[in-house]
């Protein structure tokens, strides 16, 4: 190539700024306080959400938050094979349920915001072609006619000659052609990719920090990778050059097969004169299966794809709690000590995350979501609980519905003391959990281990004292009066000492009016259940229960 400019100028006539134009003019530095952290999240809209993406979301979204800095939803749609109708949204909306907030970029289908944008690969195409013309100048980089057969051709040569394939040093047919050459290709309206004219060779080496890694030391870039394909859109190589230093990016973090290709990015960068970020290379999210770790499968696993956490009905909070027990091994103390603070407070550090895939654990999801729920006022669960089942179980919905403030006082029920109960892991279960509420949904679901005839005093015994306005106490002497007439002692210990002169204690005749009311054994304060439902139903299920004993 004799001249690189006019090279420059007729490959790219239409291009006036210089990289450093546009970056002092359009996208200068961000006036942002020392440490702060400008991070993305670059999904390509396929169609699909994987958990590792949100994953990879939340360390970028989070890593910018807690520094003071600014987190970036960037698309990645270079690979128009790959992309789906109404993908943008799907990443959008996914990580939306999830809390995942972006300070700029895609809000939608079509929408932008940020003064650092367009965020959208497929929109950038003139910076490309600026930072292009930029090394085609330098003479780093030219324009490459070859066609698919003749590098097969390569290939097969390369090959035979026992030399590693690829398009590089005097095997990169098009590095030197003359410019007439050029022209006449040109001319003759042949199509060509941009390739980078890589001063790498093999056996260099090229070492670089990575935020989880550490050290990592590879071997150079030394292949003339294509920079622009022949449509003029640009490989991922290129565009993440381009994108991350035109949005001021600080800090990447992406999943660790890119490191593989780190070698061509660092080169990249260096030979545009740019400053490269930092990088932090997350391992995927990991499934055992049969005694061995494999990558979690969008075709095998359900888990994979983060609409099965939203069907579930896992909070929001709770799946991003998850991930941070995953990222940070360090979260779960930091919880233990902070139990009422939100998880937007712990400061996520990526140097604590682990080099090695994480387990995906559902058993761990699901000790972490019912703790979530757990610490969640009686409003919000109701609020969250309605707004799942409106989805995912409009019947049940209907029925939350119907009195708020009834629903309301039943997830009330032993919720937001000390020790609150941990009954719902999900939100699909609080069907399950708070079904003897609903006449509709009530049901003998257990029996008592209990002779009839002693159940029948029991429940015979108890009607006609039963006041579902008692106080608490009022309503535990009740239950202790019956005691003795019926042969039961009031009181557990004196039962426990002397167990052979009674047929059993309290708490046996409150289980027969718990299995009356609520068709159970186990329930949260049955004296509170009862205040709820009142005394018409109280009355209407013991009566109902006596005649099941009579029957
Ligand atoms: N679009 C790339 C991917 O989906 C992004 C990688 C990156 O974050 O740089 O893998």
């Amino acid at each position: 190539m004799t001249d690189p400019i006019r090279l420059a100028q007729l490959l790219f006539p239409n291009v006036t700024q210089t990289p450093g134009q546009l970056m002092e003019q359009s996208f200068p530095p961000r006036p942002l306080k020392e440490g702060a952290q400008v991070t993305r999240f670059a999904p390509s809209p396929t169609g699909f959400l994987h958990i590792g993406g949100v994953f990879s979301a939340m360390v970028s979204e989070r890593v910018a938050h807690t520094t003071g800095g600014v987190a970036i939803l960037r698309i990645e749609d270079t690979d128009k094979k790959r992309e789906v109708e109404g993908g943008v949204s799907l990443i959008v909306q996914g990580l939306r349920d999830f809390g995942i907030v972006f300070d700029e970029g895609a809000q939608g289908e079509h929408e932008e915001i940020g003064a650092y944008g367009p965020y959208t690969q497929s929109r950038r195409a003139e910076y490309y072609h600026v930072f292009c013309k930029d090394l085609v100048e330098k003479g780093l980089a030219y324009p490459c006619f070859c066609t698919a057969d003749e590098l097969d051709e390569l290939r097969k040569k390369q090959e035979s000659e026992n030399v590693t394939p690829g398009y590089w040093g005097e095997y990169a047919l098009w590095r030197d052609k003359p410019i007439e050459e050029v022209e006449a290709a040109l001319a003759a309206g042949k199509p060509y990719v941009m390739r980078l004219r890589s001063p790498g060779k093999p056996g260099g080496r090229v070492k670089f920090k990575d935020a989880i890694r550490g050290e990592i030391e590879m071997e150079e870039n030394y292949v003339d990778v294509v920079l622009l394909k022949s449509d003029g859109i640009p490989t991922y190589h290129f565009a993440h050059v381009v994108d991350d230093t035109l949005m001021r990016v600080t800090q990447v973090v992406r999943g660790d097969e890119w490191i593989a290709s780190a070698p061509i990015h660092l080169q990249l960068f260096w030979l545009c004169g740019l400053k490269a970020p930092k990088y932090a290379h997350i391992s995927p999210i990991m499934k055992e299966e049969d005694g061995s770790k494999r990558k979690l499968s969008k075709r095998k696993d359900p888990e994979a794809a983060v609409s099965y956490f939203t069907e579930e009905g896992y909070p929001a909070d709770a799946v991003m709690e998850y991930l941070l027990t995953i990222g940070n091994s360090n979260f779960e103390d930091w919880r233990r000590q902070n139990k009422d603070a939100r998880y937007t407070e712990f400061p996520f550090k990526l140097n604590k995350m682990s080099a090695s895939g994480a387990l995906f654990d559902l058993n761990k999801l699901q000790s972490v979501s019912a703790e979530v729920i757990s610490r969640l006022t009686a409003e919000e669960v109701y609020a969250q609980a309605t707004a799942w089942a409106g989805r995912f179980d409009p019947d049940f919905c209907a029925l939350l519905t119907r009195d708020p403030a009834f629903t309301k006082r039943l997830f009330a029920i032993d919720r937001g003391g000390k020790k609150p109960r941990k009954d719902i892991v999900r939100w699909q279960d609080v069907k399950a959990y708070a079904a003897y509420f609903f006449d509709e949904l009530f049901a003998m679901e257990e029996q008592l281990d209990m002779e009839c005839e002693v159940q029948k005093q029991v429940i015979e015994a108890y009607l006609p004292v039963m006041d579902c306005g008692d106080d608490k106490d009022t309503w535990f002497g009740k239950m202790k009066e019956l005691c003795p007439a019926l042969g039961f002692s009031p009181d557990v210990k004196a039962y426990k000492a002397n167990p052979e002169q009674f047929k059993g204690h309290v708490g046996d005749v409150s289980a027969v009016v718990r299995m009356a009311i609520t068709g159970r054994k186990n329930t949260p304060d049955l004296h509170a259940i009862m205040a709820l439902l009142g005394q018409d139903t109280c009355r209407r299920r013991l009566q109902a229960y006596l005649a099941g004993l009579n029957g």
